[in-house]
Formats: C-alpha cells, sequence, structure tokens
C-alpha cells in the first residue's frame, strides 16, 4: 500500500515509525512531516488543512491510504472532501468526517452527545452572549472551583478554572462579549469541576467494531511537580498503574460501548481514533473530552506498545472488519520525555541546532518541532523531541527516556525530569 501521513509532530513521528516497520506499506508519504519523518518514508511539502493540493497528491502517487494526524483537518472536513470528490471518494481517510469530529470540535456537541447517551460526565450547561445574565446566575449555583470551557478549537487554550466567583464572572463575561478566544468561545460551557486523576484512553473504530487501545497519562503542565503554565505535553507514560482492570472494564462498559453505539445509533459514520480524555474520581470514570484523534505526546508511548501491525489495523478500520485484526499490546511499560524550546509555552527561541541524538542509548527519538538545516538538525517549533522508552518497568522506562533527553542538547533546551514519578 502506498499510505499518505498528515501532519508534522511527535504524534506523526511516532505513527510514520510503526507504519514504516509494516510489511503491508510499500512506499509512506508524510506531509509536510519534520527532519525526523523522513527517516521513515518520504516527506511532502503540503500542509495538512491544503484539501486540493492533498487530494492532486494522493491521486498522483496512487495513495491507498489517507491517515490523519492532527484535528484540525478533520474538523475542517478533509474526510467529507475526499467524499464528495469522483477521483478521491475510494481512498480511504482514517478520521471522522466533519460531522463525528464535532465530538472535539465543539464541546457543546460533545456534551449533549454525552447526555443523549448517559455517558458519566461533569454536569454543565451552554451559555452565550444572550444568556450572559442566565450565566451569572448558573455560576451562583454552581459551587467552587468551577470550569468554563470554550465551546470551539481553541488549540488547547480554551478552558479556565476558576477558584472564585468574582473570577468566574469576569472571564464568563470576557470570553462571551469580548471574545477571549475569537469565535471559539462565542458559546461557554460552565462546568462542574470533577477531584481526581487524569488519564486517557484511545479507540480505535471502524464505525461498528472497535479496538481499546493502550491507555496513557499525560503531563501539561511546564513545571515539574505539575506547575506553571499549561503546554501541549510534556511527556507521557502506558500503561498507567491506578487503571487497573476494574476501572478499565467500567470505561469500556460506561463510556467506550456507549460512545461507539452512540455514533452508530446517529448515524454518524466515524472511522478514526476516539480519544477519550477521564477523570477517575475514586474508581469511577468521569469524561472530561473527546478528541478526535490520537493525543501528543500519548501516542509516542502508545505505539511502543503496540506489537501487532499497525497497517493491519488501520485497513480493518477502512474495510470496516476491525473485529477480524488483531491487536497484540505489550506488557512492558513505555515513558516519553518532551523536550522543548527555551521558553515554550510562551515565546520561544528557534533555530538552535541540535546535538548528541547519536548518543542516545535505549530510547526512540521522535521528532516534533524540527528541521533539517544542511546537514544539520534544527529546531523549528515549541515542542521539539520526544523521547520515548520501553521497559520492563516504569521505573525502568522513565529513568531510560530522562537519562536519554540529557543526552540530547541545543541552546535553551528545556525538560521535565520528574515525569510519571508521581506514579511510583
Ligand atoms: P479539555 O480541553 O476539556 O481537555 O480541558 C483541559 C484540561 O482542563 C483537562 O485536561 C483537565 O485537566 C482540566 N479540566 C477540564 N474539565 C475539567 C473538569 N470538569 N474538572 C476538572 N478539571 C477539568
Amino acid at each position: 500500500m502506498n499510505i499518505l501521513l498528515l501532519g508534522s509532530g511527535g504524534r506523526e513521528s511516532a505513527f510514520a515509525w510503526k507504519i514504516s516497520q509494516s510489511p503491508k506499506c510499500d512506499h509512506l508519504f508524510i506531509a509536510p512531516g519534520n527532519a525526523g519523518t523522513s527517516q521513515y518514508g518520504t516527506n511532502v511539502n503540503i500542509k495538512a488543512t491544503d484539501f486540493e493540493n492533498i487530494g492532486n497528491f494522493a491521486i498522483e502517487n496512487s495513495i491507498d491510504l489517507v491517515l490523519v494526524g492532527p484535528e484540525e483537518p478533520l474538523v475542517k472536513g478533509i474526510h467529507d472532501f475526499f467524499l464528495a470528490n469522483e477521483g478521491l471518494k475510494d481512498i480511504p481517510v482514517i478520521g471522522p468526517q466533519s460531522e463525528g469530529a464535532q465530538l472535539e470540535g465543539s464541546k457543546d456537541f460533545s456534551k449533549a452527545f454525552m447526555q443523549r447517551h448517559n455517558i458519566p460526565a461533569a454536569a454543565s450547561q451552554t451559555f452565550t452572549r444572550e444568556t450572559l445574565q442566565e450565566g451569572f446566575e448558573y455560576l451562583a449555583t454552581a459551587g467552587l472551583p468551577v470550569v468554563l470551557k470554550a465551546d470551539g478549537l481553541a488549540a488547547g487554550k480554551g478552558v479556565l478554572i476558576c477558584t472564585t466567583l468574582e473570577e468566574a464572572q469576569l472571564e464568563l463575561t470576557e470570553m462571551l462579549t469580548h471574545a477571549k478566544f475569537g469565535d471559539a468561545g462565542s458559546k461557554v460551557l460552565v462546568e462542574q469541576f470533577l477531584q481526581g486523576i487524569e488519564l486517557s484512553v484511545f479507540v480505535m473504530t471502524d464505525g461498528e467494531n472497535y479496538k481499546v487501545l493502550p491507555e496513557a497519562k499525560d503531563y501539561k503542565r511546564i513545571g515539574e511537580g505539575d506547575t506553571g503554565l499549561n503546554t501541549g505535553g510534556m511527556g507521557s507514560v502506558s500503561p498507567v498503574p491506578f487503571a487497573d482492570e476494574a476501572f478499565l472494564k467500567k470505561v469500556e462498559e460506561k463510556v467506550i460501548i456507549p460512545t461507539v453505539e452512540g455514533l452508530r445509533k446517529e448515524n454518524i459514520a466515524y472511522k478514526g481514533f476516539i480519544f477519550i480524555g477521564l477523570m477517575n474520581c475514586d474508581g469511577e470514570p468521569y469524561m472530561i473530552e473527546y478528541n478526535c484523534r490520537m493525543g501528543d505526546p500519548e501516542t509516542e508511548s502508545v505505539m511502543l506498545r503496540i506489537e501487532s501491525d499497525f497497517v493491519d489495523l488501520l485497513e480493518g478500520v477502512a474495510e470496516g472488519n476491525l473485529d477480524k485484526k488483531e491487536l497484540i499490546i505489550s506488557n512492558r511499560t513505555a515513558a516519553t520525555v518532551v523536550m522543548v524550546a527555551g521558553g515554550y509555552p510562551g515565546e520561544y527561541l528557534k533555530n538552535k541546532v541540535i546535538t548528541g541524538i547519536e548518543n542516545v542509548r535505549d530510547s526512540k527519538v521522535f521528532h516534533a518541532g524540527t528541521s533539517m538545516q544542511g546537514d544539520d538538525i534544527i529546531t523549528t517549533g515549541g515542542r521539539v523531541l520526544a523521547v520515548s522508552s520501553l521497559q520492563d518497568n516504569l521505573f525502568d522506562a522513565l529513568q531510560q527516556a530522562t537519562a536519554d533527553a540529557s543526552r540530547i542538547y541545543w541552546d535553551g533546551m528545556y525538560f521535565r525530569k520528574d515525569i510519571g514519578f508521581d506514579l511510583l
């Protein structure tokens, strides 16, 4: 098969690494990719949201399958674009059509979906500029802390946890009347705060059948001890020790099955990944959010634990026979440490030469924000590399990934040295 993978981050590097090992893959193209993905296939200089050029490329290069990494092209309708085009409609796209992508694209849509299918989630109500006053009244009764969420995609920034009523009123006003998060915040959900430990569960579905991929926990804050600003993700581990068999069984029964069934009952075609962001509240799962794609940096840990042929699984999603496919998961532990540019998640340094990758001993180095400049690998993004290690236990995986990250250097680089140590 000729496979086209869309995206340019650490998630796509991990996908590219895994796909390139499959005997079913003849040629892998990554659009646009990064300096690391070119080890596993051919980078193509087309943005993941440039549908016309992606379509032309797919036809010219006899692409048999498209895997969409990030959410933006899905929410904007890349799958619908392929289906609507005579020359493209028979090329399977892994990732939902825009209707299903609303599970991530609109928090109001996803919350209403959870309610319709009795999926446990925090209580919430949605308000607009016209109903601001009612929002104030609801806030007064909601309890503290309280969570405000912009409805639309806000690059991971649209969620605020407010600890006082005054702060919540001010922020709600800013979002609804001063467009604090632009259009994404034209509707705002006011949501009950859930107390517990977070984790993510990943599901692959062909619309009828599903497979539960390894679960993972990610670390969002920039500082050690989970302090400081939120980031795209500073590390991840899989499996998650507190997600025991009994808990995961509850997740499957109370969340996964009603989600896949709910999509089917509502005739929402869905072929792709469902990322289920959960809070474990005293052993009970509560939904925080859906995403319509895999997570980053969770994918880097998850891919290390999948032993079966990933392209065979993708084919199962495309052909609707995922139930006939084999998913073998390693019982070893994967840990990922994300290395970021100095200044990130604020304004950050760029174009720094990366050295020492060849000194890494027992980890995969997945590239995220990198490019080639002559023979040098340089930094081009905030999250630059993801260093992932698979070992017999959590301690060894964490120690190896952290030790290997410290073998790599560039001017201003930073990584957390405490990823996963709270779970030991
Ligand atoms: P989201 O974009 O919905 O994933 O929210 C971003 C982060 O905010 C989550 O990963 C949680 O850490 C936190 N969060 C969101 N909703 C809640 C909630 N209802 N209670 C507690 N924390 C939450």
